[in-house]
């Protein structure tokens, strides 16, 4: 089999998808850490070990590398595959991929709310926690802090 990697590099390639506790897994944590989110993590007993999973907001939480699980950024494959050995890239890719989709439906059905955090959304902390936010928050309670805000407006009016 032509393979342009040593068996070797290959497989500290392929251990990348499943490895746990990655530099951008790590990141997500440190930010709902910091955001004050209790959580727990590779819970197997849901479809496909959810990296972060938030019990009280029915959440799961998946860190997603871009070129495994094909995003489309620029490290990501969803429009760029390598080029040497592309069926085997191909193969890789597209079944992780399809994968995903099929966990997605496994775990709505029971009733999570699935998030998917591409690693390139972890560079930034800071925009990663606005974006949490916005998912995180249930929109009965940002209703709520909104109304509370009104009187003080109000108020404070000529
Ligand atoms: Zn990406």
């Amino acid at each position: 089999m032509a393979d342009t990697f040593t068996s070797e590099r290959r497989s500290e390639i392929m251990g990348r998808i499943t490895s746990k506790n990655t530099q951008p897994e790590i990141s997500v944590r440190r930010v709902l850490h910091r955001m004050g989110f209790r959580f727990r993590l590779h819970r197997d007993n849901l479809p496909g070990k959810p990296d972060i999973v938030l019990p009280k907001c029915n959440v799961v939480v998946f860190v997603h590398g871009c070129f495994w699980h094909g995003h489309a950024c620029k490290r990501g494959s969803a429009t760029r595959r390598p080029k040497s050995n592309a069926r085997y890239w191909n193969s890789k890719i597209d079944g992780n991929v399809a994968r995903d989709a099929l966990q997605a439906k496994a775990l709505s059905k029971l009733g999570w709310r699935r998030v998917v955090v591409w690693a390139c959304e972890t560079v930034d902390a800071a925009r990663l926690e606005t974006r949490l936010r916005k998912i995180l928050v249930a929109p009965k309670e940002a209703g709520r802090r909104h109304q509370r805000r009104r009187p003080d407006k109000k108020a404070f009016a000529p």
